[in-house]
């Protein structure tokens, strides 16, 4: 564990695990890469430059040679790095795939060659789609619905492979939808609240009856470490337990932290694709891990508003730039040598 690669810690919830994972005593020294994508900000990571044990790198993880050049030096990689937004998989699915299911691969084949001793794919809930009634446990079937659900199933599915076939220690977290501090604006929590602390409407899709559950990035962030330190190879965990709502409830929690009133609410058809309900089961993250979420609903939007109140320099030139909002690119993936047969094959 002394040595640990996080991808994607300059993204919403990486920048909050890497953080919480510098305090460990028995974590020597920490890389970070990540491509600095629209999403990716080095701001997010603030504080956690005083640290001498962090390190910084843009890179993408579809380079192989950087990626097997910077596992090799790591005991463990904990891999947030993805196309995260749902919406922009509508529009821009290759850059998913790419991002999500080759450069998942290209860590893999990396973390293989050099033997790491964990490999945490973190991954989301969305791979099990909808569900109008119960809750998904880790083995109920995925039939993800939307491509960016889709990019999260395939790579999880090639992530348990490398377990299955090479034997390397992966274990995947999905977790439902995180909400904190430094999340990109363009995600339903954010976007609201900036929006209304703007005096700006805000719109619900459909009657605002789609059921999300709501974990702080923070549990979520525990659960990962977690994960990382008693996690059983091949194992999947999910990492739910915040509270289920729907659009239009959460709303309800919007406005109220912000002030607003009901007017600043509009309504607009439905998407076509757009998963009526998530339900996941945590139980076994919880008896195995002591997997325990601590933040509350009200006291989490209510410190998260505060942040996006007093930090307008960080979301505003994301909203009004336009740049910020250009749909992601697919990266082509270098074309890679194979690796050596393994002995005995
Ligand atoms: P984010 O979009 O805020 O951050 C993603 C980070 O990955 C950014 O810093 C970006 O620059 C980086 N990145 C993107 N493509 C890259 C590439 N090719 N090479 C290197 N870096 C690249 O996402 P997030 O919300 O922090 O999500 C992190 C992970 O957690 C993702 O794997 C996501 O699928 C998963 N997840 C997110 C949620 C949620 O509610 N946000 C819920 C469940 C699971």
């Amino acid at each position: 564990m002394e040595h640990v690669l996080v991808t994607g810690g300059a993204g919403f919830i990486g920048s909050h695990f890497v953080k919480r994972i510098l305090r460990a005593e028995d974590v020597e020294a920490v890389t970070v890469l990540d491509a600095l994508t629209y999403a990716g900000h080095i701001e997010n990571l603030g504080t956690a430059f005083l640290s001498e044990k962090l390190t910084f790198v843009q890179g993408n993880v579809l380079d192989a040679q950087l990626v097997d050049e910077l596992v090799q030096r790591h005991t463990a990689v904990v891999h947030f790095a993805a196309e995260s937004h749902v919406d922009r998989s509508f529009f821009a699915a290759g850059a998913f795939l790419a991002t999500n299911v080759h450069g998942t691969h290209t860590l893999l084949d990396a973390a293989m060659r050099h033997g790491v001793e964990k490999f945490v794919h973190v991954s989301t809930d969305e791979v099990y789609g909808p569900l109008l009634t119960g809750t998904a446990t880790e083995d109920a079937p995925l039939r993800p619905s939307v491509p960016y659900a889709a990019s999260k199933a395939a790579s999880d599915l090639v992530a348990l492979s490398y377990h299955q076939t090479y034997g390397l220690p992966v274990c995947v977290t999905r977790s439902s939808n995180n909400y904190g501090p430094y999340q990109h604006p363009e995600k339903i929590i954010p976007l609201f609240l900036t929006r209304l602390q703007r005096g700006e409407p805000v719109t619900l899709h459909g009657r605002g009856e789609h059921v999300r559950n709501w974990l702080h990035v923070e549990d979520n962030c525990a659960g990962v470490e977690a994960v990382l330190r008693g996690g059983v190879p091949g194992e999947v965990y999910n990492l739910g337990g915040g509270t289920d709502l729907t659009s239009r409830e959460l709303t309800d929690y919007l406005l109220r932290v912000c002030g607003a009133s009901e007017e600043a609410v509009t309504y607009i058809p439905d998407r076509a694709a757009n998963d009526l309900r998530y339900s996941i089961d945590w139980t076994k993250a919880s008896a195995e891990l002591g997997y325990r979420p601590e933040r509350g609903l009200e006291d989490g939007l209510a410190e998260t508003a505060e942040w996006y109140r007093r930090n307008p320099d960080r979301w505003a030139p994301l909203v009004r730039n336009p740049q910020a909002a250009q749909p992601p690119r697919a990266v082509p993936a270098e074309p890679r040598a194979l690796p050596a047969t393994p002995a005995g094959w």
